[in-house]
């Protein structure tokens, strides 16, 4: 009795203590610096909204097998001002960033994607997804809300075929999501990736006028990015881009090569041990097969 009595406050405080070291399950964030611009992370995902005096532009519901993230995102919204939810911008078609739009959109907003973004969607008809109301061609967009501009581009193949990139001028913060992860390691984006088209796309963000970046998965200790982080990750698929070619043109793709790279660099970064196979496969791809 006495014993049993001891294990379970034993595991009562294992638990309590447990739960103090994990992060909580939602945080909104406002960006320092700015009056306006939060980020809203749920989980391992995060988005970024703009309040304005004319309502809010919102970005990726982040709701993919979990609807409670996203009535929580509304919630968190509504606790910062009580203008209405005008604009839902999706950075690119992957659900576990844009699944979960419907709430969105019953509150009132426009959802907004690139076209192809929109194609790809209409083909899949993902029950969790809603369709954009309205898309950005190639040339792009500006949103213009409240005094506040938010530049929606497009860059070319990426991670993914309909990533736009997303700047709010006057702030000098982009908003990109799953292309240029903030000091860590690519991981499962890698499996919808376009090596080559993906390093010029990396050029061009880091030829814009920009401070910050807020990355689609929060980055160590939820920091933001910068330039370098940017350059770093370029350097990084580079240098992946560069040990694969060798060994894929030395015919050793998909085996043994894909057991065989190793970007020690990168040892440290989190993401390395998980991401490896995935840059490797990704490459061997490219190099060991012209894909
Ligand atoms: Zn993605």
């Amino acid at each position: 009795m006495l014993r049993t009595l001891i294990t379970i406050i034993a595991l009562g405080l294992a638990a309590t203590a447990m739960a103090q070291d994990k992060p909580a399950l939602f945080a909104t964030t406002k960006v320092d610096g700015t009056d306006n611009v939060y980020v809203f992370r749920y989980g391992n995902h995060q988005a970024m909204f703009v309040v304005t005096p004319a309502g809010v532009i919102a970005t990726d519901p982040i709701g993919y097998g979990r609807p409670q993230a996203v009535t929580t995102y509304i919630d968190e919204i509504k606790k910062v001002t009580n203008q209405p939810i005008k604009y839902l911008i999706y950075s690119h078609h992957h659900f576990d960033h844009i699944a979960g739009g419907k709430a969105f959109k019953d509150a009132g907003a426009t959802v907004i994607a690139h076209h192809r973004a929109k194609d790809r969607l209409a083909f899949l008809k993902d029950p969790h997804t809603v369709l954009p109301d309205e898309v950005v061609s190639d040339k792009g967009r500006n949103i213009t809300l409240g005094g506040t501009t938010l530049e929606l581009t497009y860059h070319g193949l990426n991670h993914s075929d309909s990533t736009l990139v997303m700047r709010l001028p006057k702030e000098k913060i982009i908003f990109v999501v799953d292309t240029l992860p903030v000091g860590q390691v690519p991981g499962r984006g890698m499996i919808d990736f376009h090596p080559i088209e993906a390093e010029e796309f990396i050029k061009k963000v880091l030829a814009m006028d920009w401070e910050r970046l807020i990355p689609g998965h929060p980055g160590p200790n939820d920091r933001l990015g910068n330039k370098q982080d940017a350059q770093d990750q370029l350097q990084l698929l580079q240098d992946a881009s560069a040990e694969m070619k060798v060994m894929a043109q030395a015919g050793k793709c998909w085996e043994p090569a894909e057991k065989e790279l190793k970007l020690s660099k990168y040892e440290s970064w989190p993401g390395y041990a998980a991401g490896l196979p995935l840059i490797a496969r990704r490459y061997c791809g490219l190099w060991g097969r012209g894909t």
